[in-house]
């Protein structure tokens, strides 16, 4: 089940949370300071853009127009399901195209264009659905189980002895959870990272700790038909999570949401928000993947980023 809220009122929300707080970080105050008059909107504040770098692409005002309307208007549906705008992906497009700019500048419809005239479009710079179907599968492309999925493998689980317990502190409001021994040990590696580079958990200790990962087959076939929408694009029939390498990471949640809410809103959110963001950054590093749809999922598939199972690397060597 998953509530849906228009992307319109997902922003009054995250204007009035963030009118009445001080930005976090001297990198997000320095920003704030650089972004003129003309761009108070929630969006272009939350991406964080030092305007004065972002605006002087020549040729781009009438597709820097465009994206920043379609950010909050295209009608699409990515994973099957209708959305309006893409303020959601707004993140994980800019990093795609290599930018920090925000969506109605012209440098981030700079920066587009080079990606799309790189993959055969004509670098227009415009966030249309076209370009923005053929980034998501990229995205997509990076999952190894994706492609198994495709391929008609549904995965065995591990071993019990290939599975380690993370600890209380570790697991969301104390929660229980089980991991591949080998991807606990990816996730510590990544914490001592975002404790040392992300304030925000300090602040809030609840913060990427997990609270899904390894889910035995039995569980998740009670679970589908407790819950119903099995095989919809909020539970799969053969989730990644009996792998024992998908993690469900706390990246918070909007005010009335759960941490896993699929409601654009809580996505639109969390999306938005600093753990997020920092992940999107970093967890490659680490041998993380993200599924696009859900910004707490997340997938190990090996140090450097390589895929690791034994079905995982015949996939990737295809
Ligand atoms: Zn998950």
């Amino acid at each position: 089940m998953f509530r849906t809220c228009s992307i319109g009122a997902a922003v009054i929300i995250l204007t009035l949370s963030i009118g009445g707080g001080t930005p976090p970080g001297a990198v997000r105050a320095a920003a704030a300071a650089s972004i003129s008059q003309s761009r108070s909107d929630p969006i272009s504040d939350l991406l964080e853009v030092p305007v004065s770098t972002c605006d002087a692409a020549s040729g781009f005002d009438d597709a820097a127009r465009r994206n920043g309307d379609s950010v909050r208007t295209m009608s699409w549906s990515p994973f099957g399901r209708a959305e309006k705008g893409w303020a959601i992906y707004a993140p994980h497009v800019a990093r795609a195209i290599g930018t920090h700019c925000a969506p109605e500048s012209t440098g981030f419809a700079a920066a587009l264009a080079r990606w799309q005239v790189r993959r055969g479009f004509t670098g227009d710079g415009r966030t249309d659905v076209a370009t923005l179907m053929s980034m998501k599968g990229e995205w997509q492309a990076a999952r190894p189980y994706v492609a198994l999925r495709a391929s008609g493998v549904c995965p065995a689980p591990p071993a019990s002895t290939g599975l380690t317990r993370l600890s209380a502190e570790e697991g969301y409001l104390g929660k229980s959870v089980e991991v591949r021994s080998d991807v606990a040990r990816a996730y510590r590696r990544m914490l001592i990272a975002a404790k040392a580079e992300l304030p925000e958990l300090a602040e809030d200790p609840q913060l990427l700790r997990v609270f899904s990962g390894y889910r035995s087959p039995a569980y998740d076939d009670a679970r589908c038909a407790r819950d119903g929408n099995c095989g919809g694009v909020v539970r799969a029939k053969c989730s990644v999570h009996r792998t024992g390498q998908a993690l469900d990471l706390v990246v918070g949640a909007a005010p009335g949401f759960s941490v896993d809410s699929s409601a654009d809103a809580n996505r639109l959110h969390q999306s938005q928000g600093r753990a997020y963001r920092w992940l999107l950054a970093n967890a490659e590093r680490f041998g993380f993947v993200n599924y696009s749809f859900e910004p707490w999922h997340w997938e190990w598939i090996g140090d450097g980023a390589r895929p690791d199972t034994p079905q995982m690397q015949q996939v990737a060597n295809r």
